[in-house]
């Protein structure tokens, strides 16, 4: 290639004060991420493989159980340091695939913080935190329920001490990277409860138990966006679990899972904010480089305006989600719903806005490979589809923050 590629410029992303805690997160993260460059990534893509070494190094260092409380052997964090985790990853030229194939990680472990029973806890959550076992995937999504979760049709029939699986979902992530699903399944036909939201409950699933069974087949869905992580349908077929991998209270499981369900958003915005940050980082380092009639094109204001105002875009979304983060301790669920959603929809925004400003500045090369920024494009283009739409975060932001009338 004779034009230069790979290089990064250094644009000022240091918008929002940090705590003493979070200036070392960003530090410890920084210099992890350092030894994985844009090279990695790319091929992570292309290859479709997911990033196991990246992942190991995380759980090497103990990030992987950053929610976890000590007494399990987490580092006891939260919502505060998980945005500067997220956001690091995808900075550093990780992107969102980056961020996701450590998100349910993180993630996943929360609700059996919360509802697990203290044998389920003092077992597993150890492990997670050491990176021993995984619990990489959370399966609520099925083909006729996906923004409309509750009309989830998987069952889990009592059968003397054991629950009866059947059912299909789609759309699971990181299957493949886990040893156990966190699994929503109705426990109540949906025409038999009071109020949708009730007779659906939350079970840890031993995947290789499923296996072996012969009761759980999972076909790897084809997809474009990012090729690192992959996503799964799961038929499950007479999987038999004791009653003890149910998670919390039986019926209950929609209630739970909302629960830490706002910071979790939360995260996923900081994962937008670093895509954003490099998708702009790149634009300008090739806004610089590259001349076309004798001048580097970002002295074209056609050029320059985009990755300004895609800059100024991704800040802005970036002190919302700060601002929400550091308020989640001592606000209600409601207020800091209404942050969150806002939080999401921005910054999914706004890292889109910044792939197509640095794709357009690209020219031919913006769907080349080798520069990065389709691939950024097309995880931008996904997080504004996942974990929720933009139409459903604006949807809560109309209904429960503006209080107009709902449309479901
Ligand atoms: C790469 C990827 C990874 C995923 N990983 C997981 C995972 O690990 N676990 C999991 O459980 N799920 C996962 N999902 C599923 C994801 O959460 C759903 O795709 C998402 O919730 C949307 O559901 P849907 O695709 O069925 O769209 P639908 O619900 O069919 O919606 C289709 C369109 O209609 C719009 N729409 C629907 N109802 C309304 C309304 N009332 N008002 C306005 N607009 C509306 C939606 O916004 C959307 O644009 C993943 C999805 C993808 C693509």
């Amino acid at each position: 290639m004779i034009v230069p590629c790979g290089s990064v410029a250094v644009v000022n992303r240091d918008t929002v004060p940090l705590t003493d805690q979070q200036r070392l997160v960003r530090d410890s993260i920084r210099d992890i991420c350092s030894d994985f460059d844009r090279e990695y990534w790319r091929e992570k893509d292309e290859a479709g493989e997911y990033p196991h070494e990246f992942v190991d190094e995380l759980a090497a260092h103990g990030w992987l159980g950053v929610l976890l409380p000590m007494e399990y052997d987490g580092a006891g964090m939260g919502t505060e340091e998980v945005v500067v985790i997220m956001e690091e990853i995808a900075a550093s030229g990780g992107g969102f695939s980056a961020a996701q194939a450590v998100h349910g990680a993180i993630y996943n472990s929360v609700p059996l913080v919360t509802y697990g029973s203290e044998e389920m806890k003092a077992d597993l959550l150890p492990k997670v935190a050491r990176g021993e076992k995984s619990i990489q995937a959370f399966g609520l999504t099925e083909p006729n329920a996906g923004s409309d979760s509750t009309s989830i049709e998987t069952s889990a029939t009592h059968e003397g001490d054991e629950y009866v699986i059947d059912g299909q979902k789609i759309w699971i992530s990181r299957v493949d990277a886990s040893d156990y699903l966190v699994l929503v399944a109705r426990t109540t036909p949906k025409s038999e409860v009071e109020k949708h939201t009730l007779g659906i409950t939350m079970f840890l699933i031993d995947l290789e138990d499923a296996y072996d069974q012969g009761a759980l087949e999972i076909s790897q869905i084809d997809k474009t966006a990012s090729g690192a992580v992959h996503s799964y349908e799961l038929f499950f077929e007479g999987l038999r679990v004791p009653e003890t991998a149910v998670i919390g209270e039986v019926g209950n499981g929609f209630y739970q899972m909302l629960d830490g369900l706002n910071e979790e958003r939360l995260a996923i915005a900081a994962e937008c904010i670093g895509l954003g940050e490099v998708a702009v980082e790149t634009g300008v380092a090739y806004a610089n480089d590259r001349e076309v009639f004798g001048r580097a094109i970002g002295s074209n204001q056609a050029i320059q305006h985009p990755l300004a105002e895609a800059h100024a875009r991704v800040q802005a979304a970036k002190g919302m989600v700060y601002n929400a983060a550091s308020q989640v301790e001592e606000s209600s669920r409601q207020e800091i719903g209404a942050l969150a959603n806002m939080a999401k929809f921005l910054a999914a925004d706004a890292a889109f806005a910044a792939a197509d400003a640095a794709v357009q500045t690209h020219g031919g090369f913006g769907v080349a490979r080798e520069y990065d920024v389709e691939r950024y494009l097309r995880e931008a283009r996904l997080t504004r589809l996942v974990p929720i739409t933009q139409e459903l975060a604006l949807n809560y932001i109309g209904e429960r923050v503006l209080d107009l009338p709902r449309s479901y």
